[in-house]
């Protein structure tokens, strides 16, 4: 279905490890004052002056957590330095850096690596990080890609996931679902394609949710917007495995239990759209579906005003004693025990 119509090869073999290194990464410049080096030597150097730094990973693994089928290697790129920028956001820091480390088998050409770092450039320019190092290696089979981010932020300002209490709200910018529906499409046209090759599907209709899983965005711009409305986060956590899981997370390290609405949760009403096409209830792909990459968090209730019709937040719950639990209110006003069950488990693969 997106096919690399790319058909020049060039054999990894003719560059060479350190060739190969120097050709991906030689067009990425330096933009954060706290890069004092990036690439070239032993280790990076950063300096932080008198803020606090912090530090996330993960990894990808082709067949678990990408299929190269639908998921162009440019957006791949794109999206492995994303979602770990998501995870510093989560903090309420602002990334500066990012490692990348591949490890690669032989079925790629350059220019397919090329392809990957294109994204990795675009999001590095775009949210003005730093690519500061890594690691290049083979492997028996398919493509491995690790991101490090590091960010940065005063102490003061970094939220946890412990910190909500009772009665605090619970807030999410952006809406949910979205990106799990837009799997299930490309998910869909992958098998049309295999029967059909000569098959032209048309993705106009989910233009957004196939946008949503292919091309995510981390959410930066939130910890200025909060900022500017004078409001700490008691709580917070990114929407990467599921509002439901997520939600569970910080109740469990916040020691607290939570009611969220199922009328209060934002959806998009392409995913509405999809889901009904599907014939699959929108709830529970809201709340089990995940890679939104939106922010999850509490506030005070004093803060209520500060946030109340601002199109990036919706209040979707509140917190609670943590003996009364975690509890789905539906819109016939019946209660539902939530349950973390990750898009993973959706999926029936393994984190
Ligand atoms: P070492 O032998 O010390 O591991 P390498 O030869 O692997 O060093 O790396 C040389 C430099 O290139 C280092 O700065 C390293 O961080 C960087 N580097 C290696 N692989 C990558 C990559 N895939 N992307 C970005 N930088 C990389
Ligand atoms: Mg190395």
């Amino acid at each position: 279905m997106i096919e690399n119509k790319n058909q020049s090869k060039t054999d990894l073999s003719q560059l060479g490890e350190f060739g190969l290194i120097e050709h991906l990464t030689h067009n990425f410049s330096i933009q954060q004052p706290s890069t004092v080096k990036g690439i070239g030597d032993d280790a990076a150097v950063l300096s932080f002056n008198d803020k606090k730094t912090l530090v996330s990973t993960d990894l990808l693994v082709e067949g678990v957590h990408f299929d190269l089928a639908y998921m162009p290697l440019k957006h791949l790129g794109y999206k492995a330095i994303v979602v770990n920028l998501s995870d510093i956001c989560a903090m309420n820091a602002v990334p500066t850096q990012v490692t990348v480390s591949i490890a690669i088998s032989n079925r790629f050409p350059l220019e397919a690596l090329e392809e990957l770092y294109e994204g990795i450039a675009l999001a590095c320019s775009y949210y003005k990080v730093d690519l500061i190092g890594g690691d290049t290696t083979s492997s028996q089979k398919g493509l491995i890609i690790s991101v490090t981010a590091v960010g940065q932020t005063d102490e003061s300002e970094i939220v946890y996931r412990s910190g909500a209490q009772d009665k605090d709200l619970l807030v999410v910018t952006g809406d949910v679902g979205s990106a799990y529906m837009g799997l299930q499409v490309l998910e869909r046209e992958k098998q049309v394609y295999l029967v059909n090759p000569n098959s032209q599907p048309d993705l106009t209709p989910y233009d957004y949710i196939i946008e949503r899983q292919l091309k995510p965005e981390a959410r930066t711009d939130i910890k200025k917007l909060l900022a500017d409305l004078e409001v700490k986060p008691t709580a917070m956590i990114d929407v990467s495995d599921g509002l439901s899981s997520e939600i569970m997370h910080i109740c469990k390290q916040s020691k607290v239990g939570c009611n969220l609405y199922e009328e209060k949760i934002p959806l998009d009403p392409q995913f509405i759209n999809t889901c009904e096409e599907f014939n699959i209830d929108s709830t529970t792909i809201a709340i089990n579906g995940g890679e939104d990459y939106e922010l999850l968090f509490t506030i005070k209730m004093e803060d209520y005003e500060k946030i109340k019709g601002n199109p990036n937040f919706t209040i979707i719950g509140h917190i609670t004693p943590e003996a009364e639990g975690v509890h789905l209110i539906t819109r016939a006003n019946t209660k539902i025990p939530l349950k973390a069950r990750g898009w993973n488990t959706l999926q029936n693969n393994e984190d």
